[in-house]
């Protein structure tokens, strides 16, 4: 009788909460009206489904319709269910229940477990199936199917464990998975309200058949195109696990077109197809686990495809049950899942890897890394990380391009993997940054150290190797930093790579190519560095930096010109070298400024008729950096424009660093300058390694000595021999000479007894300001 009086109350309640469900199926339109004429069906079929099915204000949490299972489960009438509050049954607080309800709403989850509490008292643990609905009305409610799970044998323990490791699940796939999420939303909710809808309908041909005959051929005839136009999976079994009725997607997938396989088991289905032999006892057993579950139960399943690789499906298997508890029928939906599952696995991918080298990310390499750290604090090993930057790895990005550039990475990237243990990780942080975990050294601190050097010595020979990329050899080189961890005041993850990373600083700094260890000063050395480039950006404006200038003289010891050098006057650090600061300028970029500063002082006094009277030549530096700039030209040309200085007059200074990196280029660069009349020196020479060919190349005018070699020049046979080696490459190359760094007469008479050459050095003069300069010049 209460049957009677649910049904009446249906057609108002449910109806279009179900077509909405049905028309998530995307199905052709006709077969919307064969799903009108089903309303009462399935309203049927909802209250008398044994599972319980509630429907939740997704909002207020009201339980807009609950069917008898629900009823009878939680022990209310459905009248009174239906006035209920989903709160009054969830035995968690209130506010956690509207938190998980809103997750299920915006469907970050589609799946809980809840203690709900019946009528009588007693508390059930529950697993909830939910899916978001919106009504015409735009009302959002939840279809949620609802399993009592209590008789699971769980402890309370395990319970939780498990709740928590699905949770858990969930939430990880849900971060990680938000950008695939959002394209495939849409899909998974049509899959889910879609596979129930179905479920319902084809259920409820099943209870039809057996209760009237009536008017029933033609409407499963409508029903059959129906399920026949899915493109799912939909199989309807009977209580031995015959198949009754598959859709053509169905048949289709197992090969079984044209086969009479009504009647048949899965066994002697894997008769006629032996290739989805094991498919078909896989399903066998799954459907079994459903039966022996008693509820709808959801899997994912490999199907192989001929001629193809294989397909994953999502699978929901519901068991129906004759009054008497006798198995009635099974129904099996299933959705192809699989372009959703390498969408998944790609989005992993992304997450965690590096998508040109395929190592680890940053993110991957930190979890490691906090893992390790945790394990070496507990095991009292020691462990270590390396950080490996490519040595002018710009510059070849630069001159060769990007394509030769990523090559250059993948190749680094299977040279560093290739020489490491299987335990160990390597990861690319940035452009050409690798860091290296190597999580279980010795227990022994200084055994420790031999094993982490000898590592990034492995690196760091194996970097060294040149690499051929299509004709050109490219020789690449690594810097290497090292940190043990533990450490002995505790560091977390990013600090020790931070300690890493400013070991290969100090390794960089050390003249590349290099493996450095890590030691607590380096800290404050770096710390001290990061203050002076912060300094340094303000100095030009603050009017701290100063060109000096040192006269360059004749044999007779008449000035022939002089070299602007640089001075900076630190508010508290006094008078800073450039030795000290040029680097840091350089690296930074605020060389850039400065270069530009220096050159326009030194084409003011190339103006000032003092110098011009004497037909003064002025040297200025020009760092790399500032000469590789695209527009160095450019900028050259506005600051003569601007000063309106001789051209004829001013040389510039590069060193042997500068000419190695782009040869082209340079040449071009210095074609050009030479045009305007410009000089070129190249200075320190014989600190580097330019060969002859090499600066037979180059459009130059003048050869400076380094300082070192004419400072023990007069007792020191081999630095005399030297100085007479790098006289007879300028003879060669008829450059001029300036030697640096004259102190004494007996180094200017060594000098001078040579040939003809420029004397720079303190004997003649110290670096002075410009007045003091211009004054000597009387
Ligand atoms: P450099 O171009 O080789 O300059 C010569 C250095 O030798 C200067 O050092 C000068 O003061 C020093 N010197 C000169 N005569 C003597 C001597 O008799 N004995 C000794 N022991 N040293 C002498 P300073 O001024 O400290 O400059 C160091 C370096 O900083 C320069 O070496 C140059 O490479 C760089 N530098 C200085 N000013 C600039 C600049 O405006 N731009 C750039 N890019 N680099 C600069
Ligand atoms: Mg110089
Ligand atoms: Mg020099």
């Amino acid at each position: 009788m209460s049957h009677r009086v649910v049904l009446g109350r249906w057609p108002a309640r449910l109806p279009r909460l179900l077509l909405l469900a049905l028309g998530l199926l995307v199905l052709v339109p006709a077969s919307m009206a064969v799903v009108m004429a089903r309303n009462d069906l399935l309203s049927t079929l909802f209250h008398r489904h044994t599972a319980v099915m509630l429907f939740v204000d997704a909002n207020t949490g009201e339980i807009v319709d609950a069917n008898q299972a629900a009823s009878d489960f939680y022990g209310y009438p459905p009248t009174v269910l239906r006035r209920m509050n989903i709160q009054e049954l969830n035995a968690l607080e209130p506010e956690a229940v509207a938190t998980e309800r809103r997750q299920a709403l915006s469907e970050a989850r589609n799946y809980f477990i809840f203690p709900h509490r019946l009528a009588s008292g007693a508390l059930r643990t529950v697993e909830v199936y939910s899916s978001p609905v919106t009504l015409e009305s735009g009302r959002q409610v939840l279809f949620s199917i609802i399993h009592d799970v209590t008789n699971r044998a769980l402890s309370s323990g395990e319970q939780l464990l498990y709740q928590q490791r699905l949770e858990q699940a969930v939430a990880t796939h849900t971060s990680n998975m938000e950008e695939v999420r959002q394209r495939e939303r849409n899909l998974f909710i049509a899959s889910l309200v879609g596979a129930v809808a179905v479920i319902l309908v084809l259920a409820a041909t099943v209870f039809r058949r057996s209760r009237a005959e009536l008017a029933l051929a033609h409407r499963e005839e409508q029903l059959s195109t129906l399920i026949d136009a899915m493109p799912d999976i939909v199989c309807f079994k009977d209580g031995h696990g015959r198949w009754q009725r598959a859709n053509t997607f169905d048949l289709r997938l197992f090969g079984l077109e044209g086969v009479d396989y009504r009647g048949k088991t899965d066994l002697e289905l894997a008769r006629y197809q032996d290739f989805y032999r094991e498919a078909f006892m896989g399903c066998e057993a799954s459907d079994e686990a459903a039966w022996q579950a008693g509820y709808m139960s959801r899997a994912e399943e490999v199907i192989p495809i001929q001629g193809g690789s294989a397909k994953v499906f999502d699978i929901i298997k519901v068991p129906l049950f004759n009054p008497d508890g006798s198995r009635k029928g099974l129904v099996v939906v299933g959705r192809d899942i699989t372009e959703r599952k390498h969408a998944e696995a790609e989005a992993e991918r992304l997450a965690y890897f590096d998508s040109l080298t395929s190592l680890p990310n940053r993110r991957l390499f930190l979890d490691r890394l906090g893992t390790a750290l945790s394990a070496a604090q507990h095991s009292r090993r020691y462990g270590a990380v390396l950080f490996v930057d490519l040595d002018d790895f710009n510059t070849l990005n630069d001159a060769q391009g990007h394509e030769v550039g990523d090559l250059v990475l993948q190749e680094a990237a299977r040279r560093i993997r290739a020489v490491l243990e299987e335990m160990d990780t390597v990861a690319r942080f940035a452009s050409d940054e690798y860091v290296v975990l190597l999580p279980e050294l010795s227990a022994l601190e200084h055994v420790a150290v031999d094993q982490a050097m000898a590592m990034g010595e492995r690196i760091r020979l194996a970097m060294a190797e040149s690499l051929l990329v299509g004709q050109q050899e490219i020789s690449l080189g690594a810097s290497v930093g090292i940190t043990l961890f533990p450490t002995p005041t505790p560091a977390g993850a990013k600090d020790l790579i931070k300690f890493a990373d400013t070991a290969m600083h100090q390794a960089k700094m050390a003249g590349r190519n290099q493996v450095r260890f890590f030691e607590v000063d380096m800290q404050a050395r770096v710390e001290a560095r990061f203050a002076m480039e912060g300094d340094l950006r303000l100095a030009l404006g603050r009017s701290q930096m100063q060109v000096y200038i040192q006269p360059q003289v004749d044999q007779g010891g008449q000035v022939r010109g002089g070299e602007a050098l640089l001075r900076w006057q630190h508010p508290e650090r006094g008078q800073v070298s450039p030795t000290s600061f040029i680097p840091v300028a350089e690296e930074t970029g605020v060389i850039l400024a400065l270069g530009d500063w220096v050159l326009e002082e030194a084409c003011r006094l190339l103006n000032d008729p003092r110098v011009q009277a004497q037909n003064l030549r002025i040297s200025v530096n020009v760092s790399p950096r500032q000469f590789h700039r695209s527009d160095f030209v450019t900028r050259v040309r506005q600051i003569l424009s601007l000063t309106g200085a001789d051209p004829g007059y001013l040389t510039l200074e590069v060193t042997e660093g500068l000419v190695i990196d782009n040869v082209h280029q340079t040449v071009a660069t210095m074609g050009e300058l030479r045009a305007l009349g410009i000089h070129f020196s190249i200075d320190d020479f014989g600190t580097g390694y330019s060969s002859l060919s090499y600066l037979k190349r180059l459009p130059l005018n003048e050869l400076k000595i380094d300082k070192s070699f004419v400072q023990d020049a007069p007792e020191n046979p081999s630095d005399a021999a030297l100085v007479d080696v790098i006289l007879s490459v300028a003879r060669h190359l008829k450059l001029k000479v300036v030697a640096e760094g004259v102190e004494s007469p007996a180094q200017a008479a060594f000098l001078t007894a040579r040939g003809e050459m420029l004397l720079q050095g303190y004997l003649f003069g110290r670096p002075m300001p410009m007045d003091a300069f211009l004054a000597q010049l009387g």
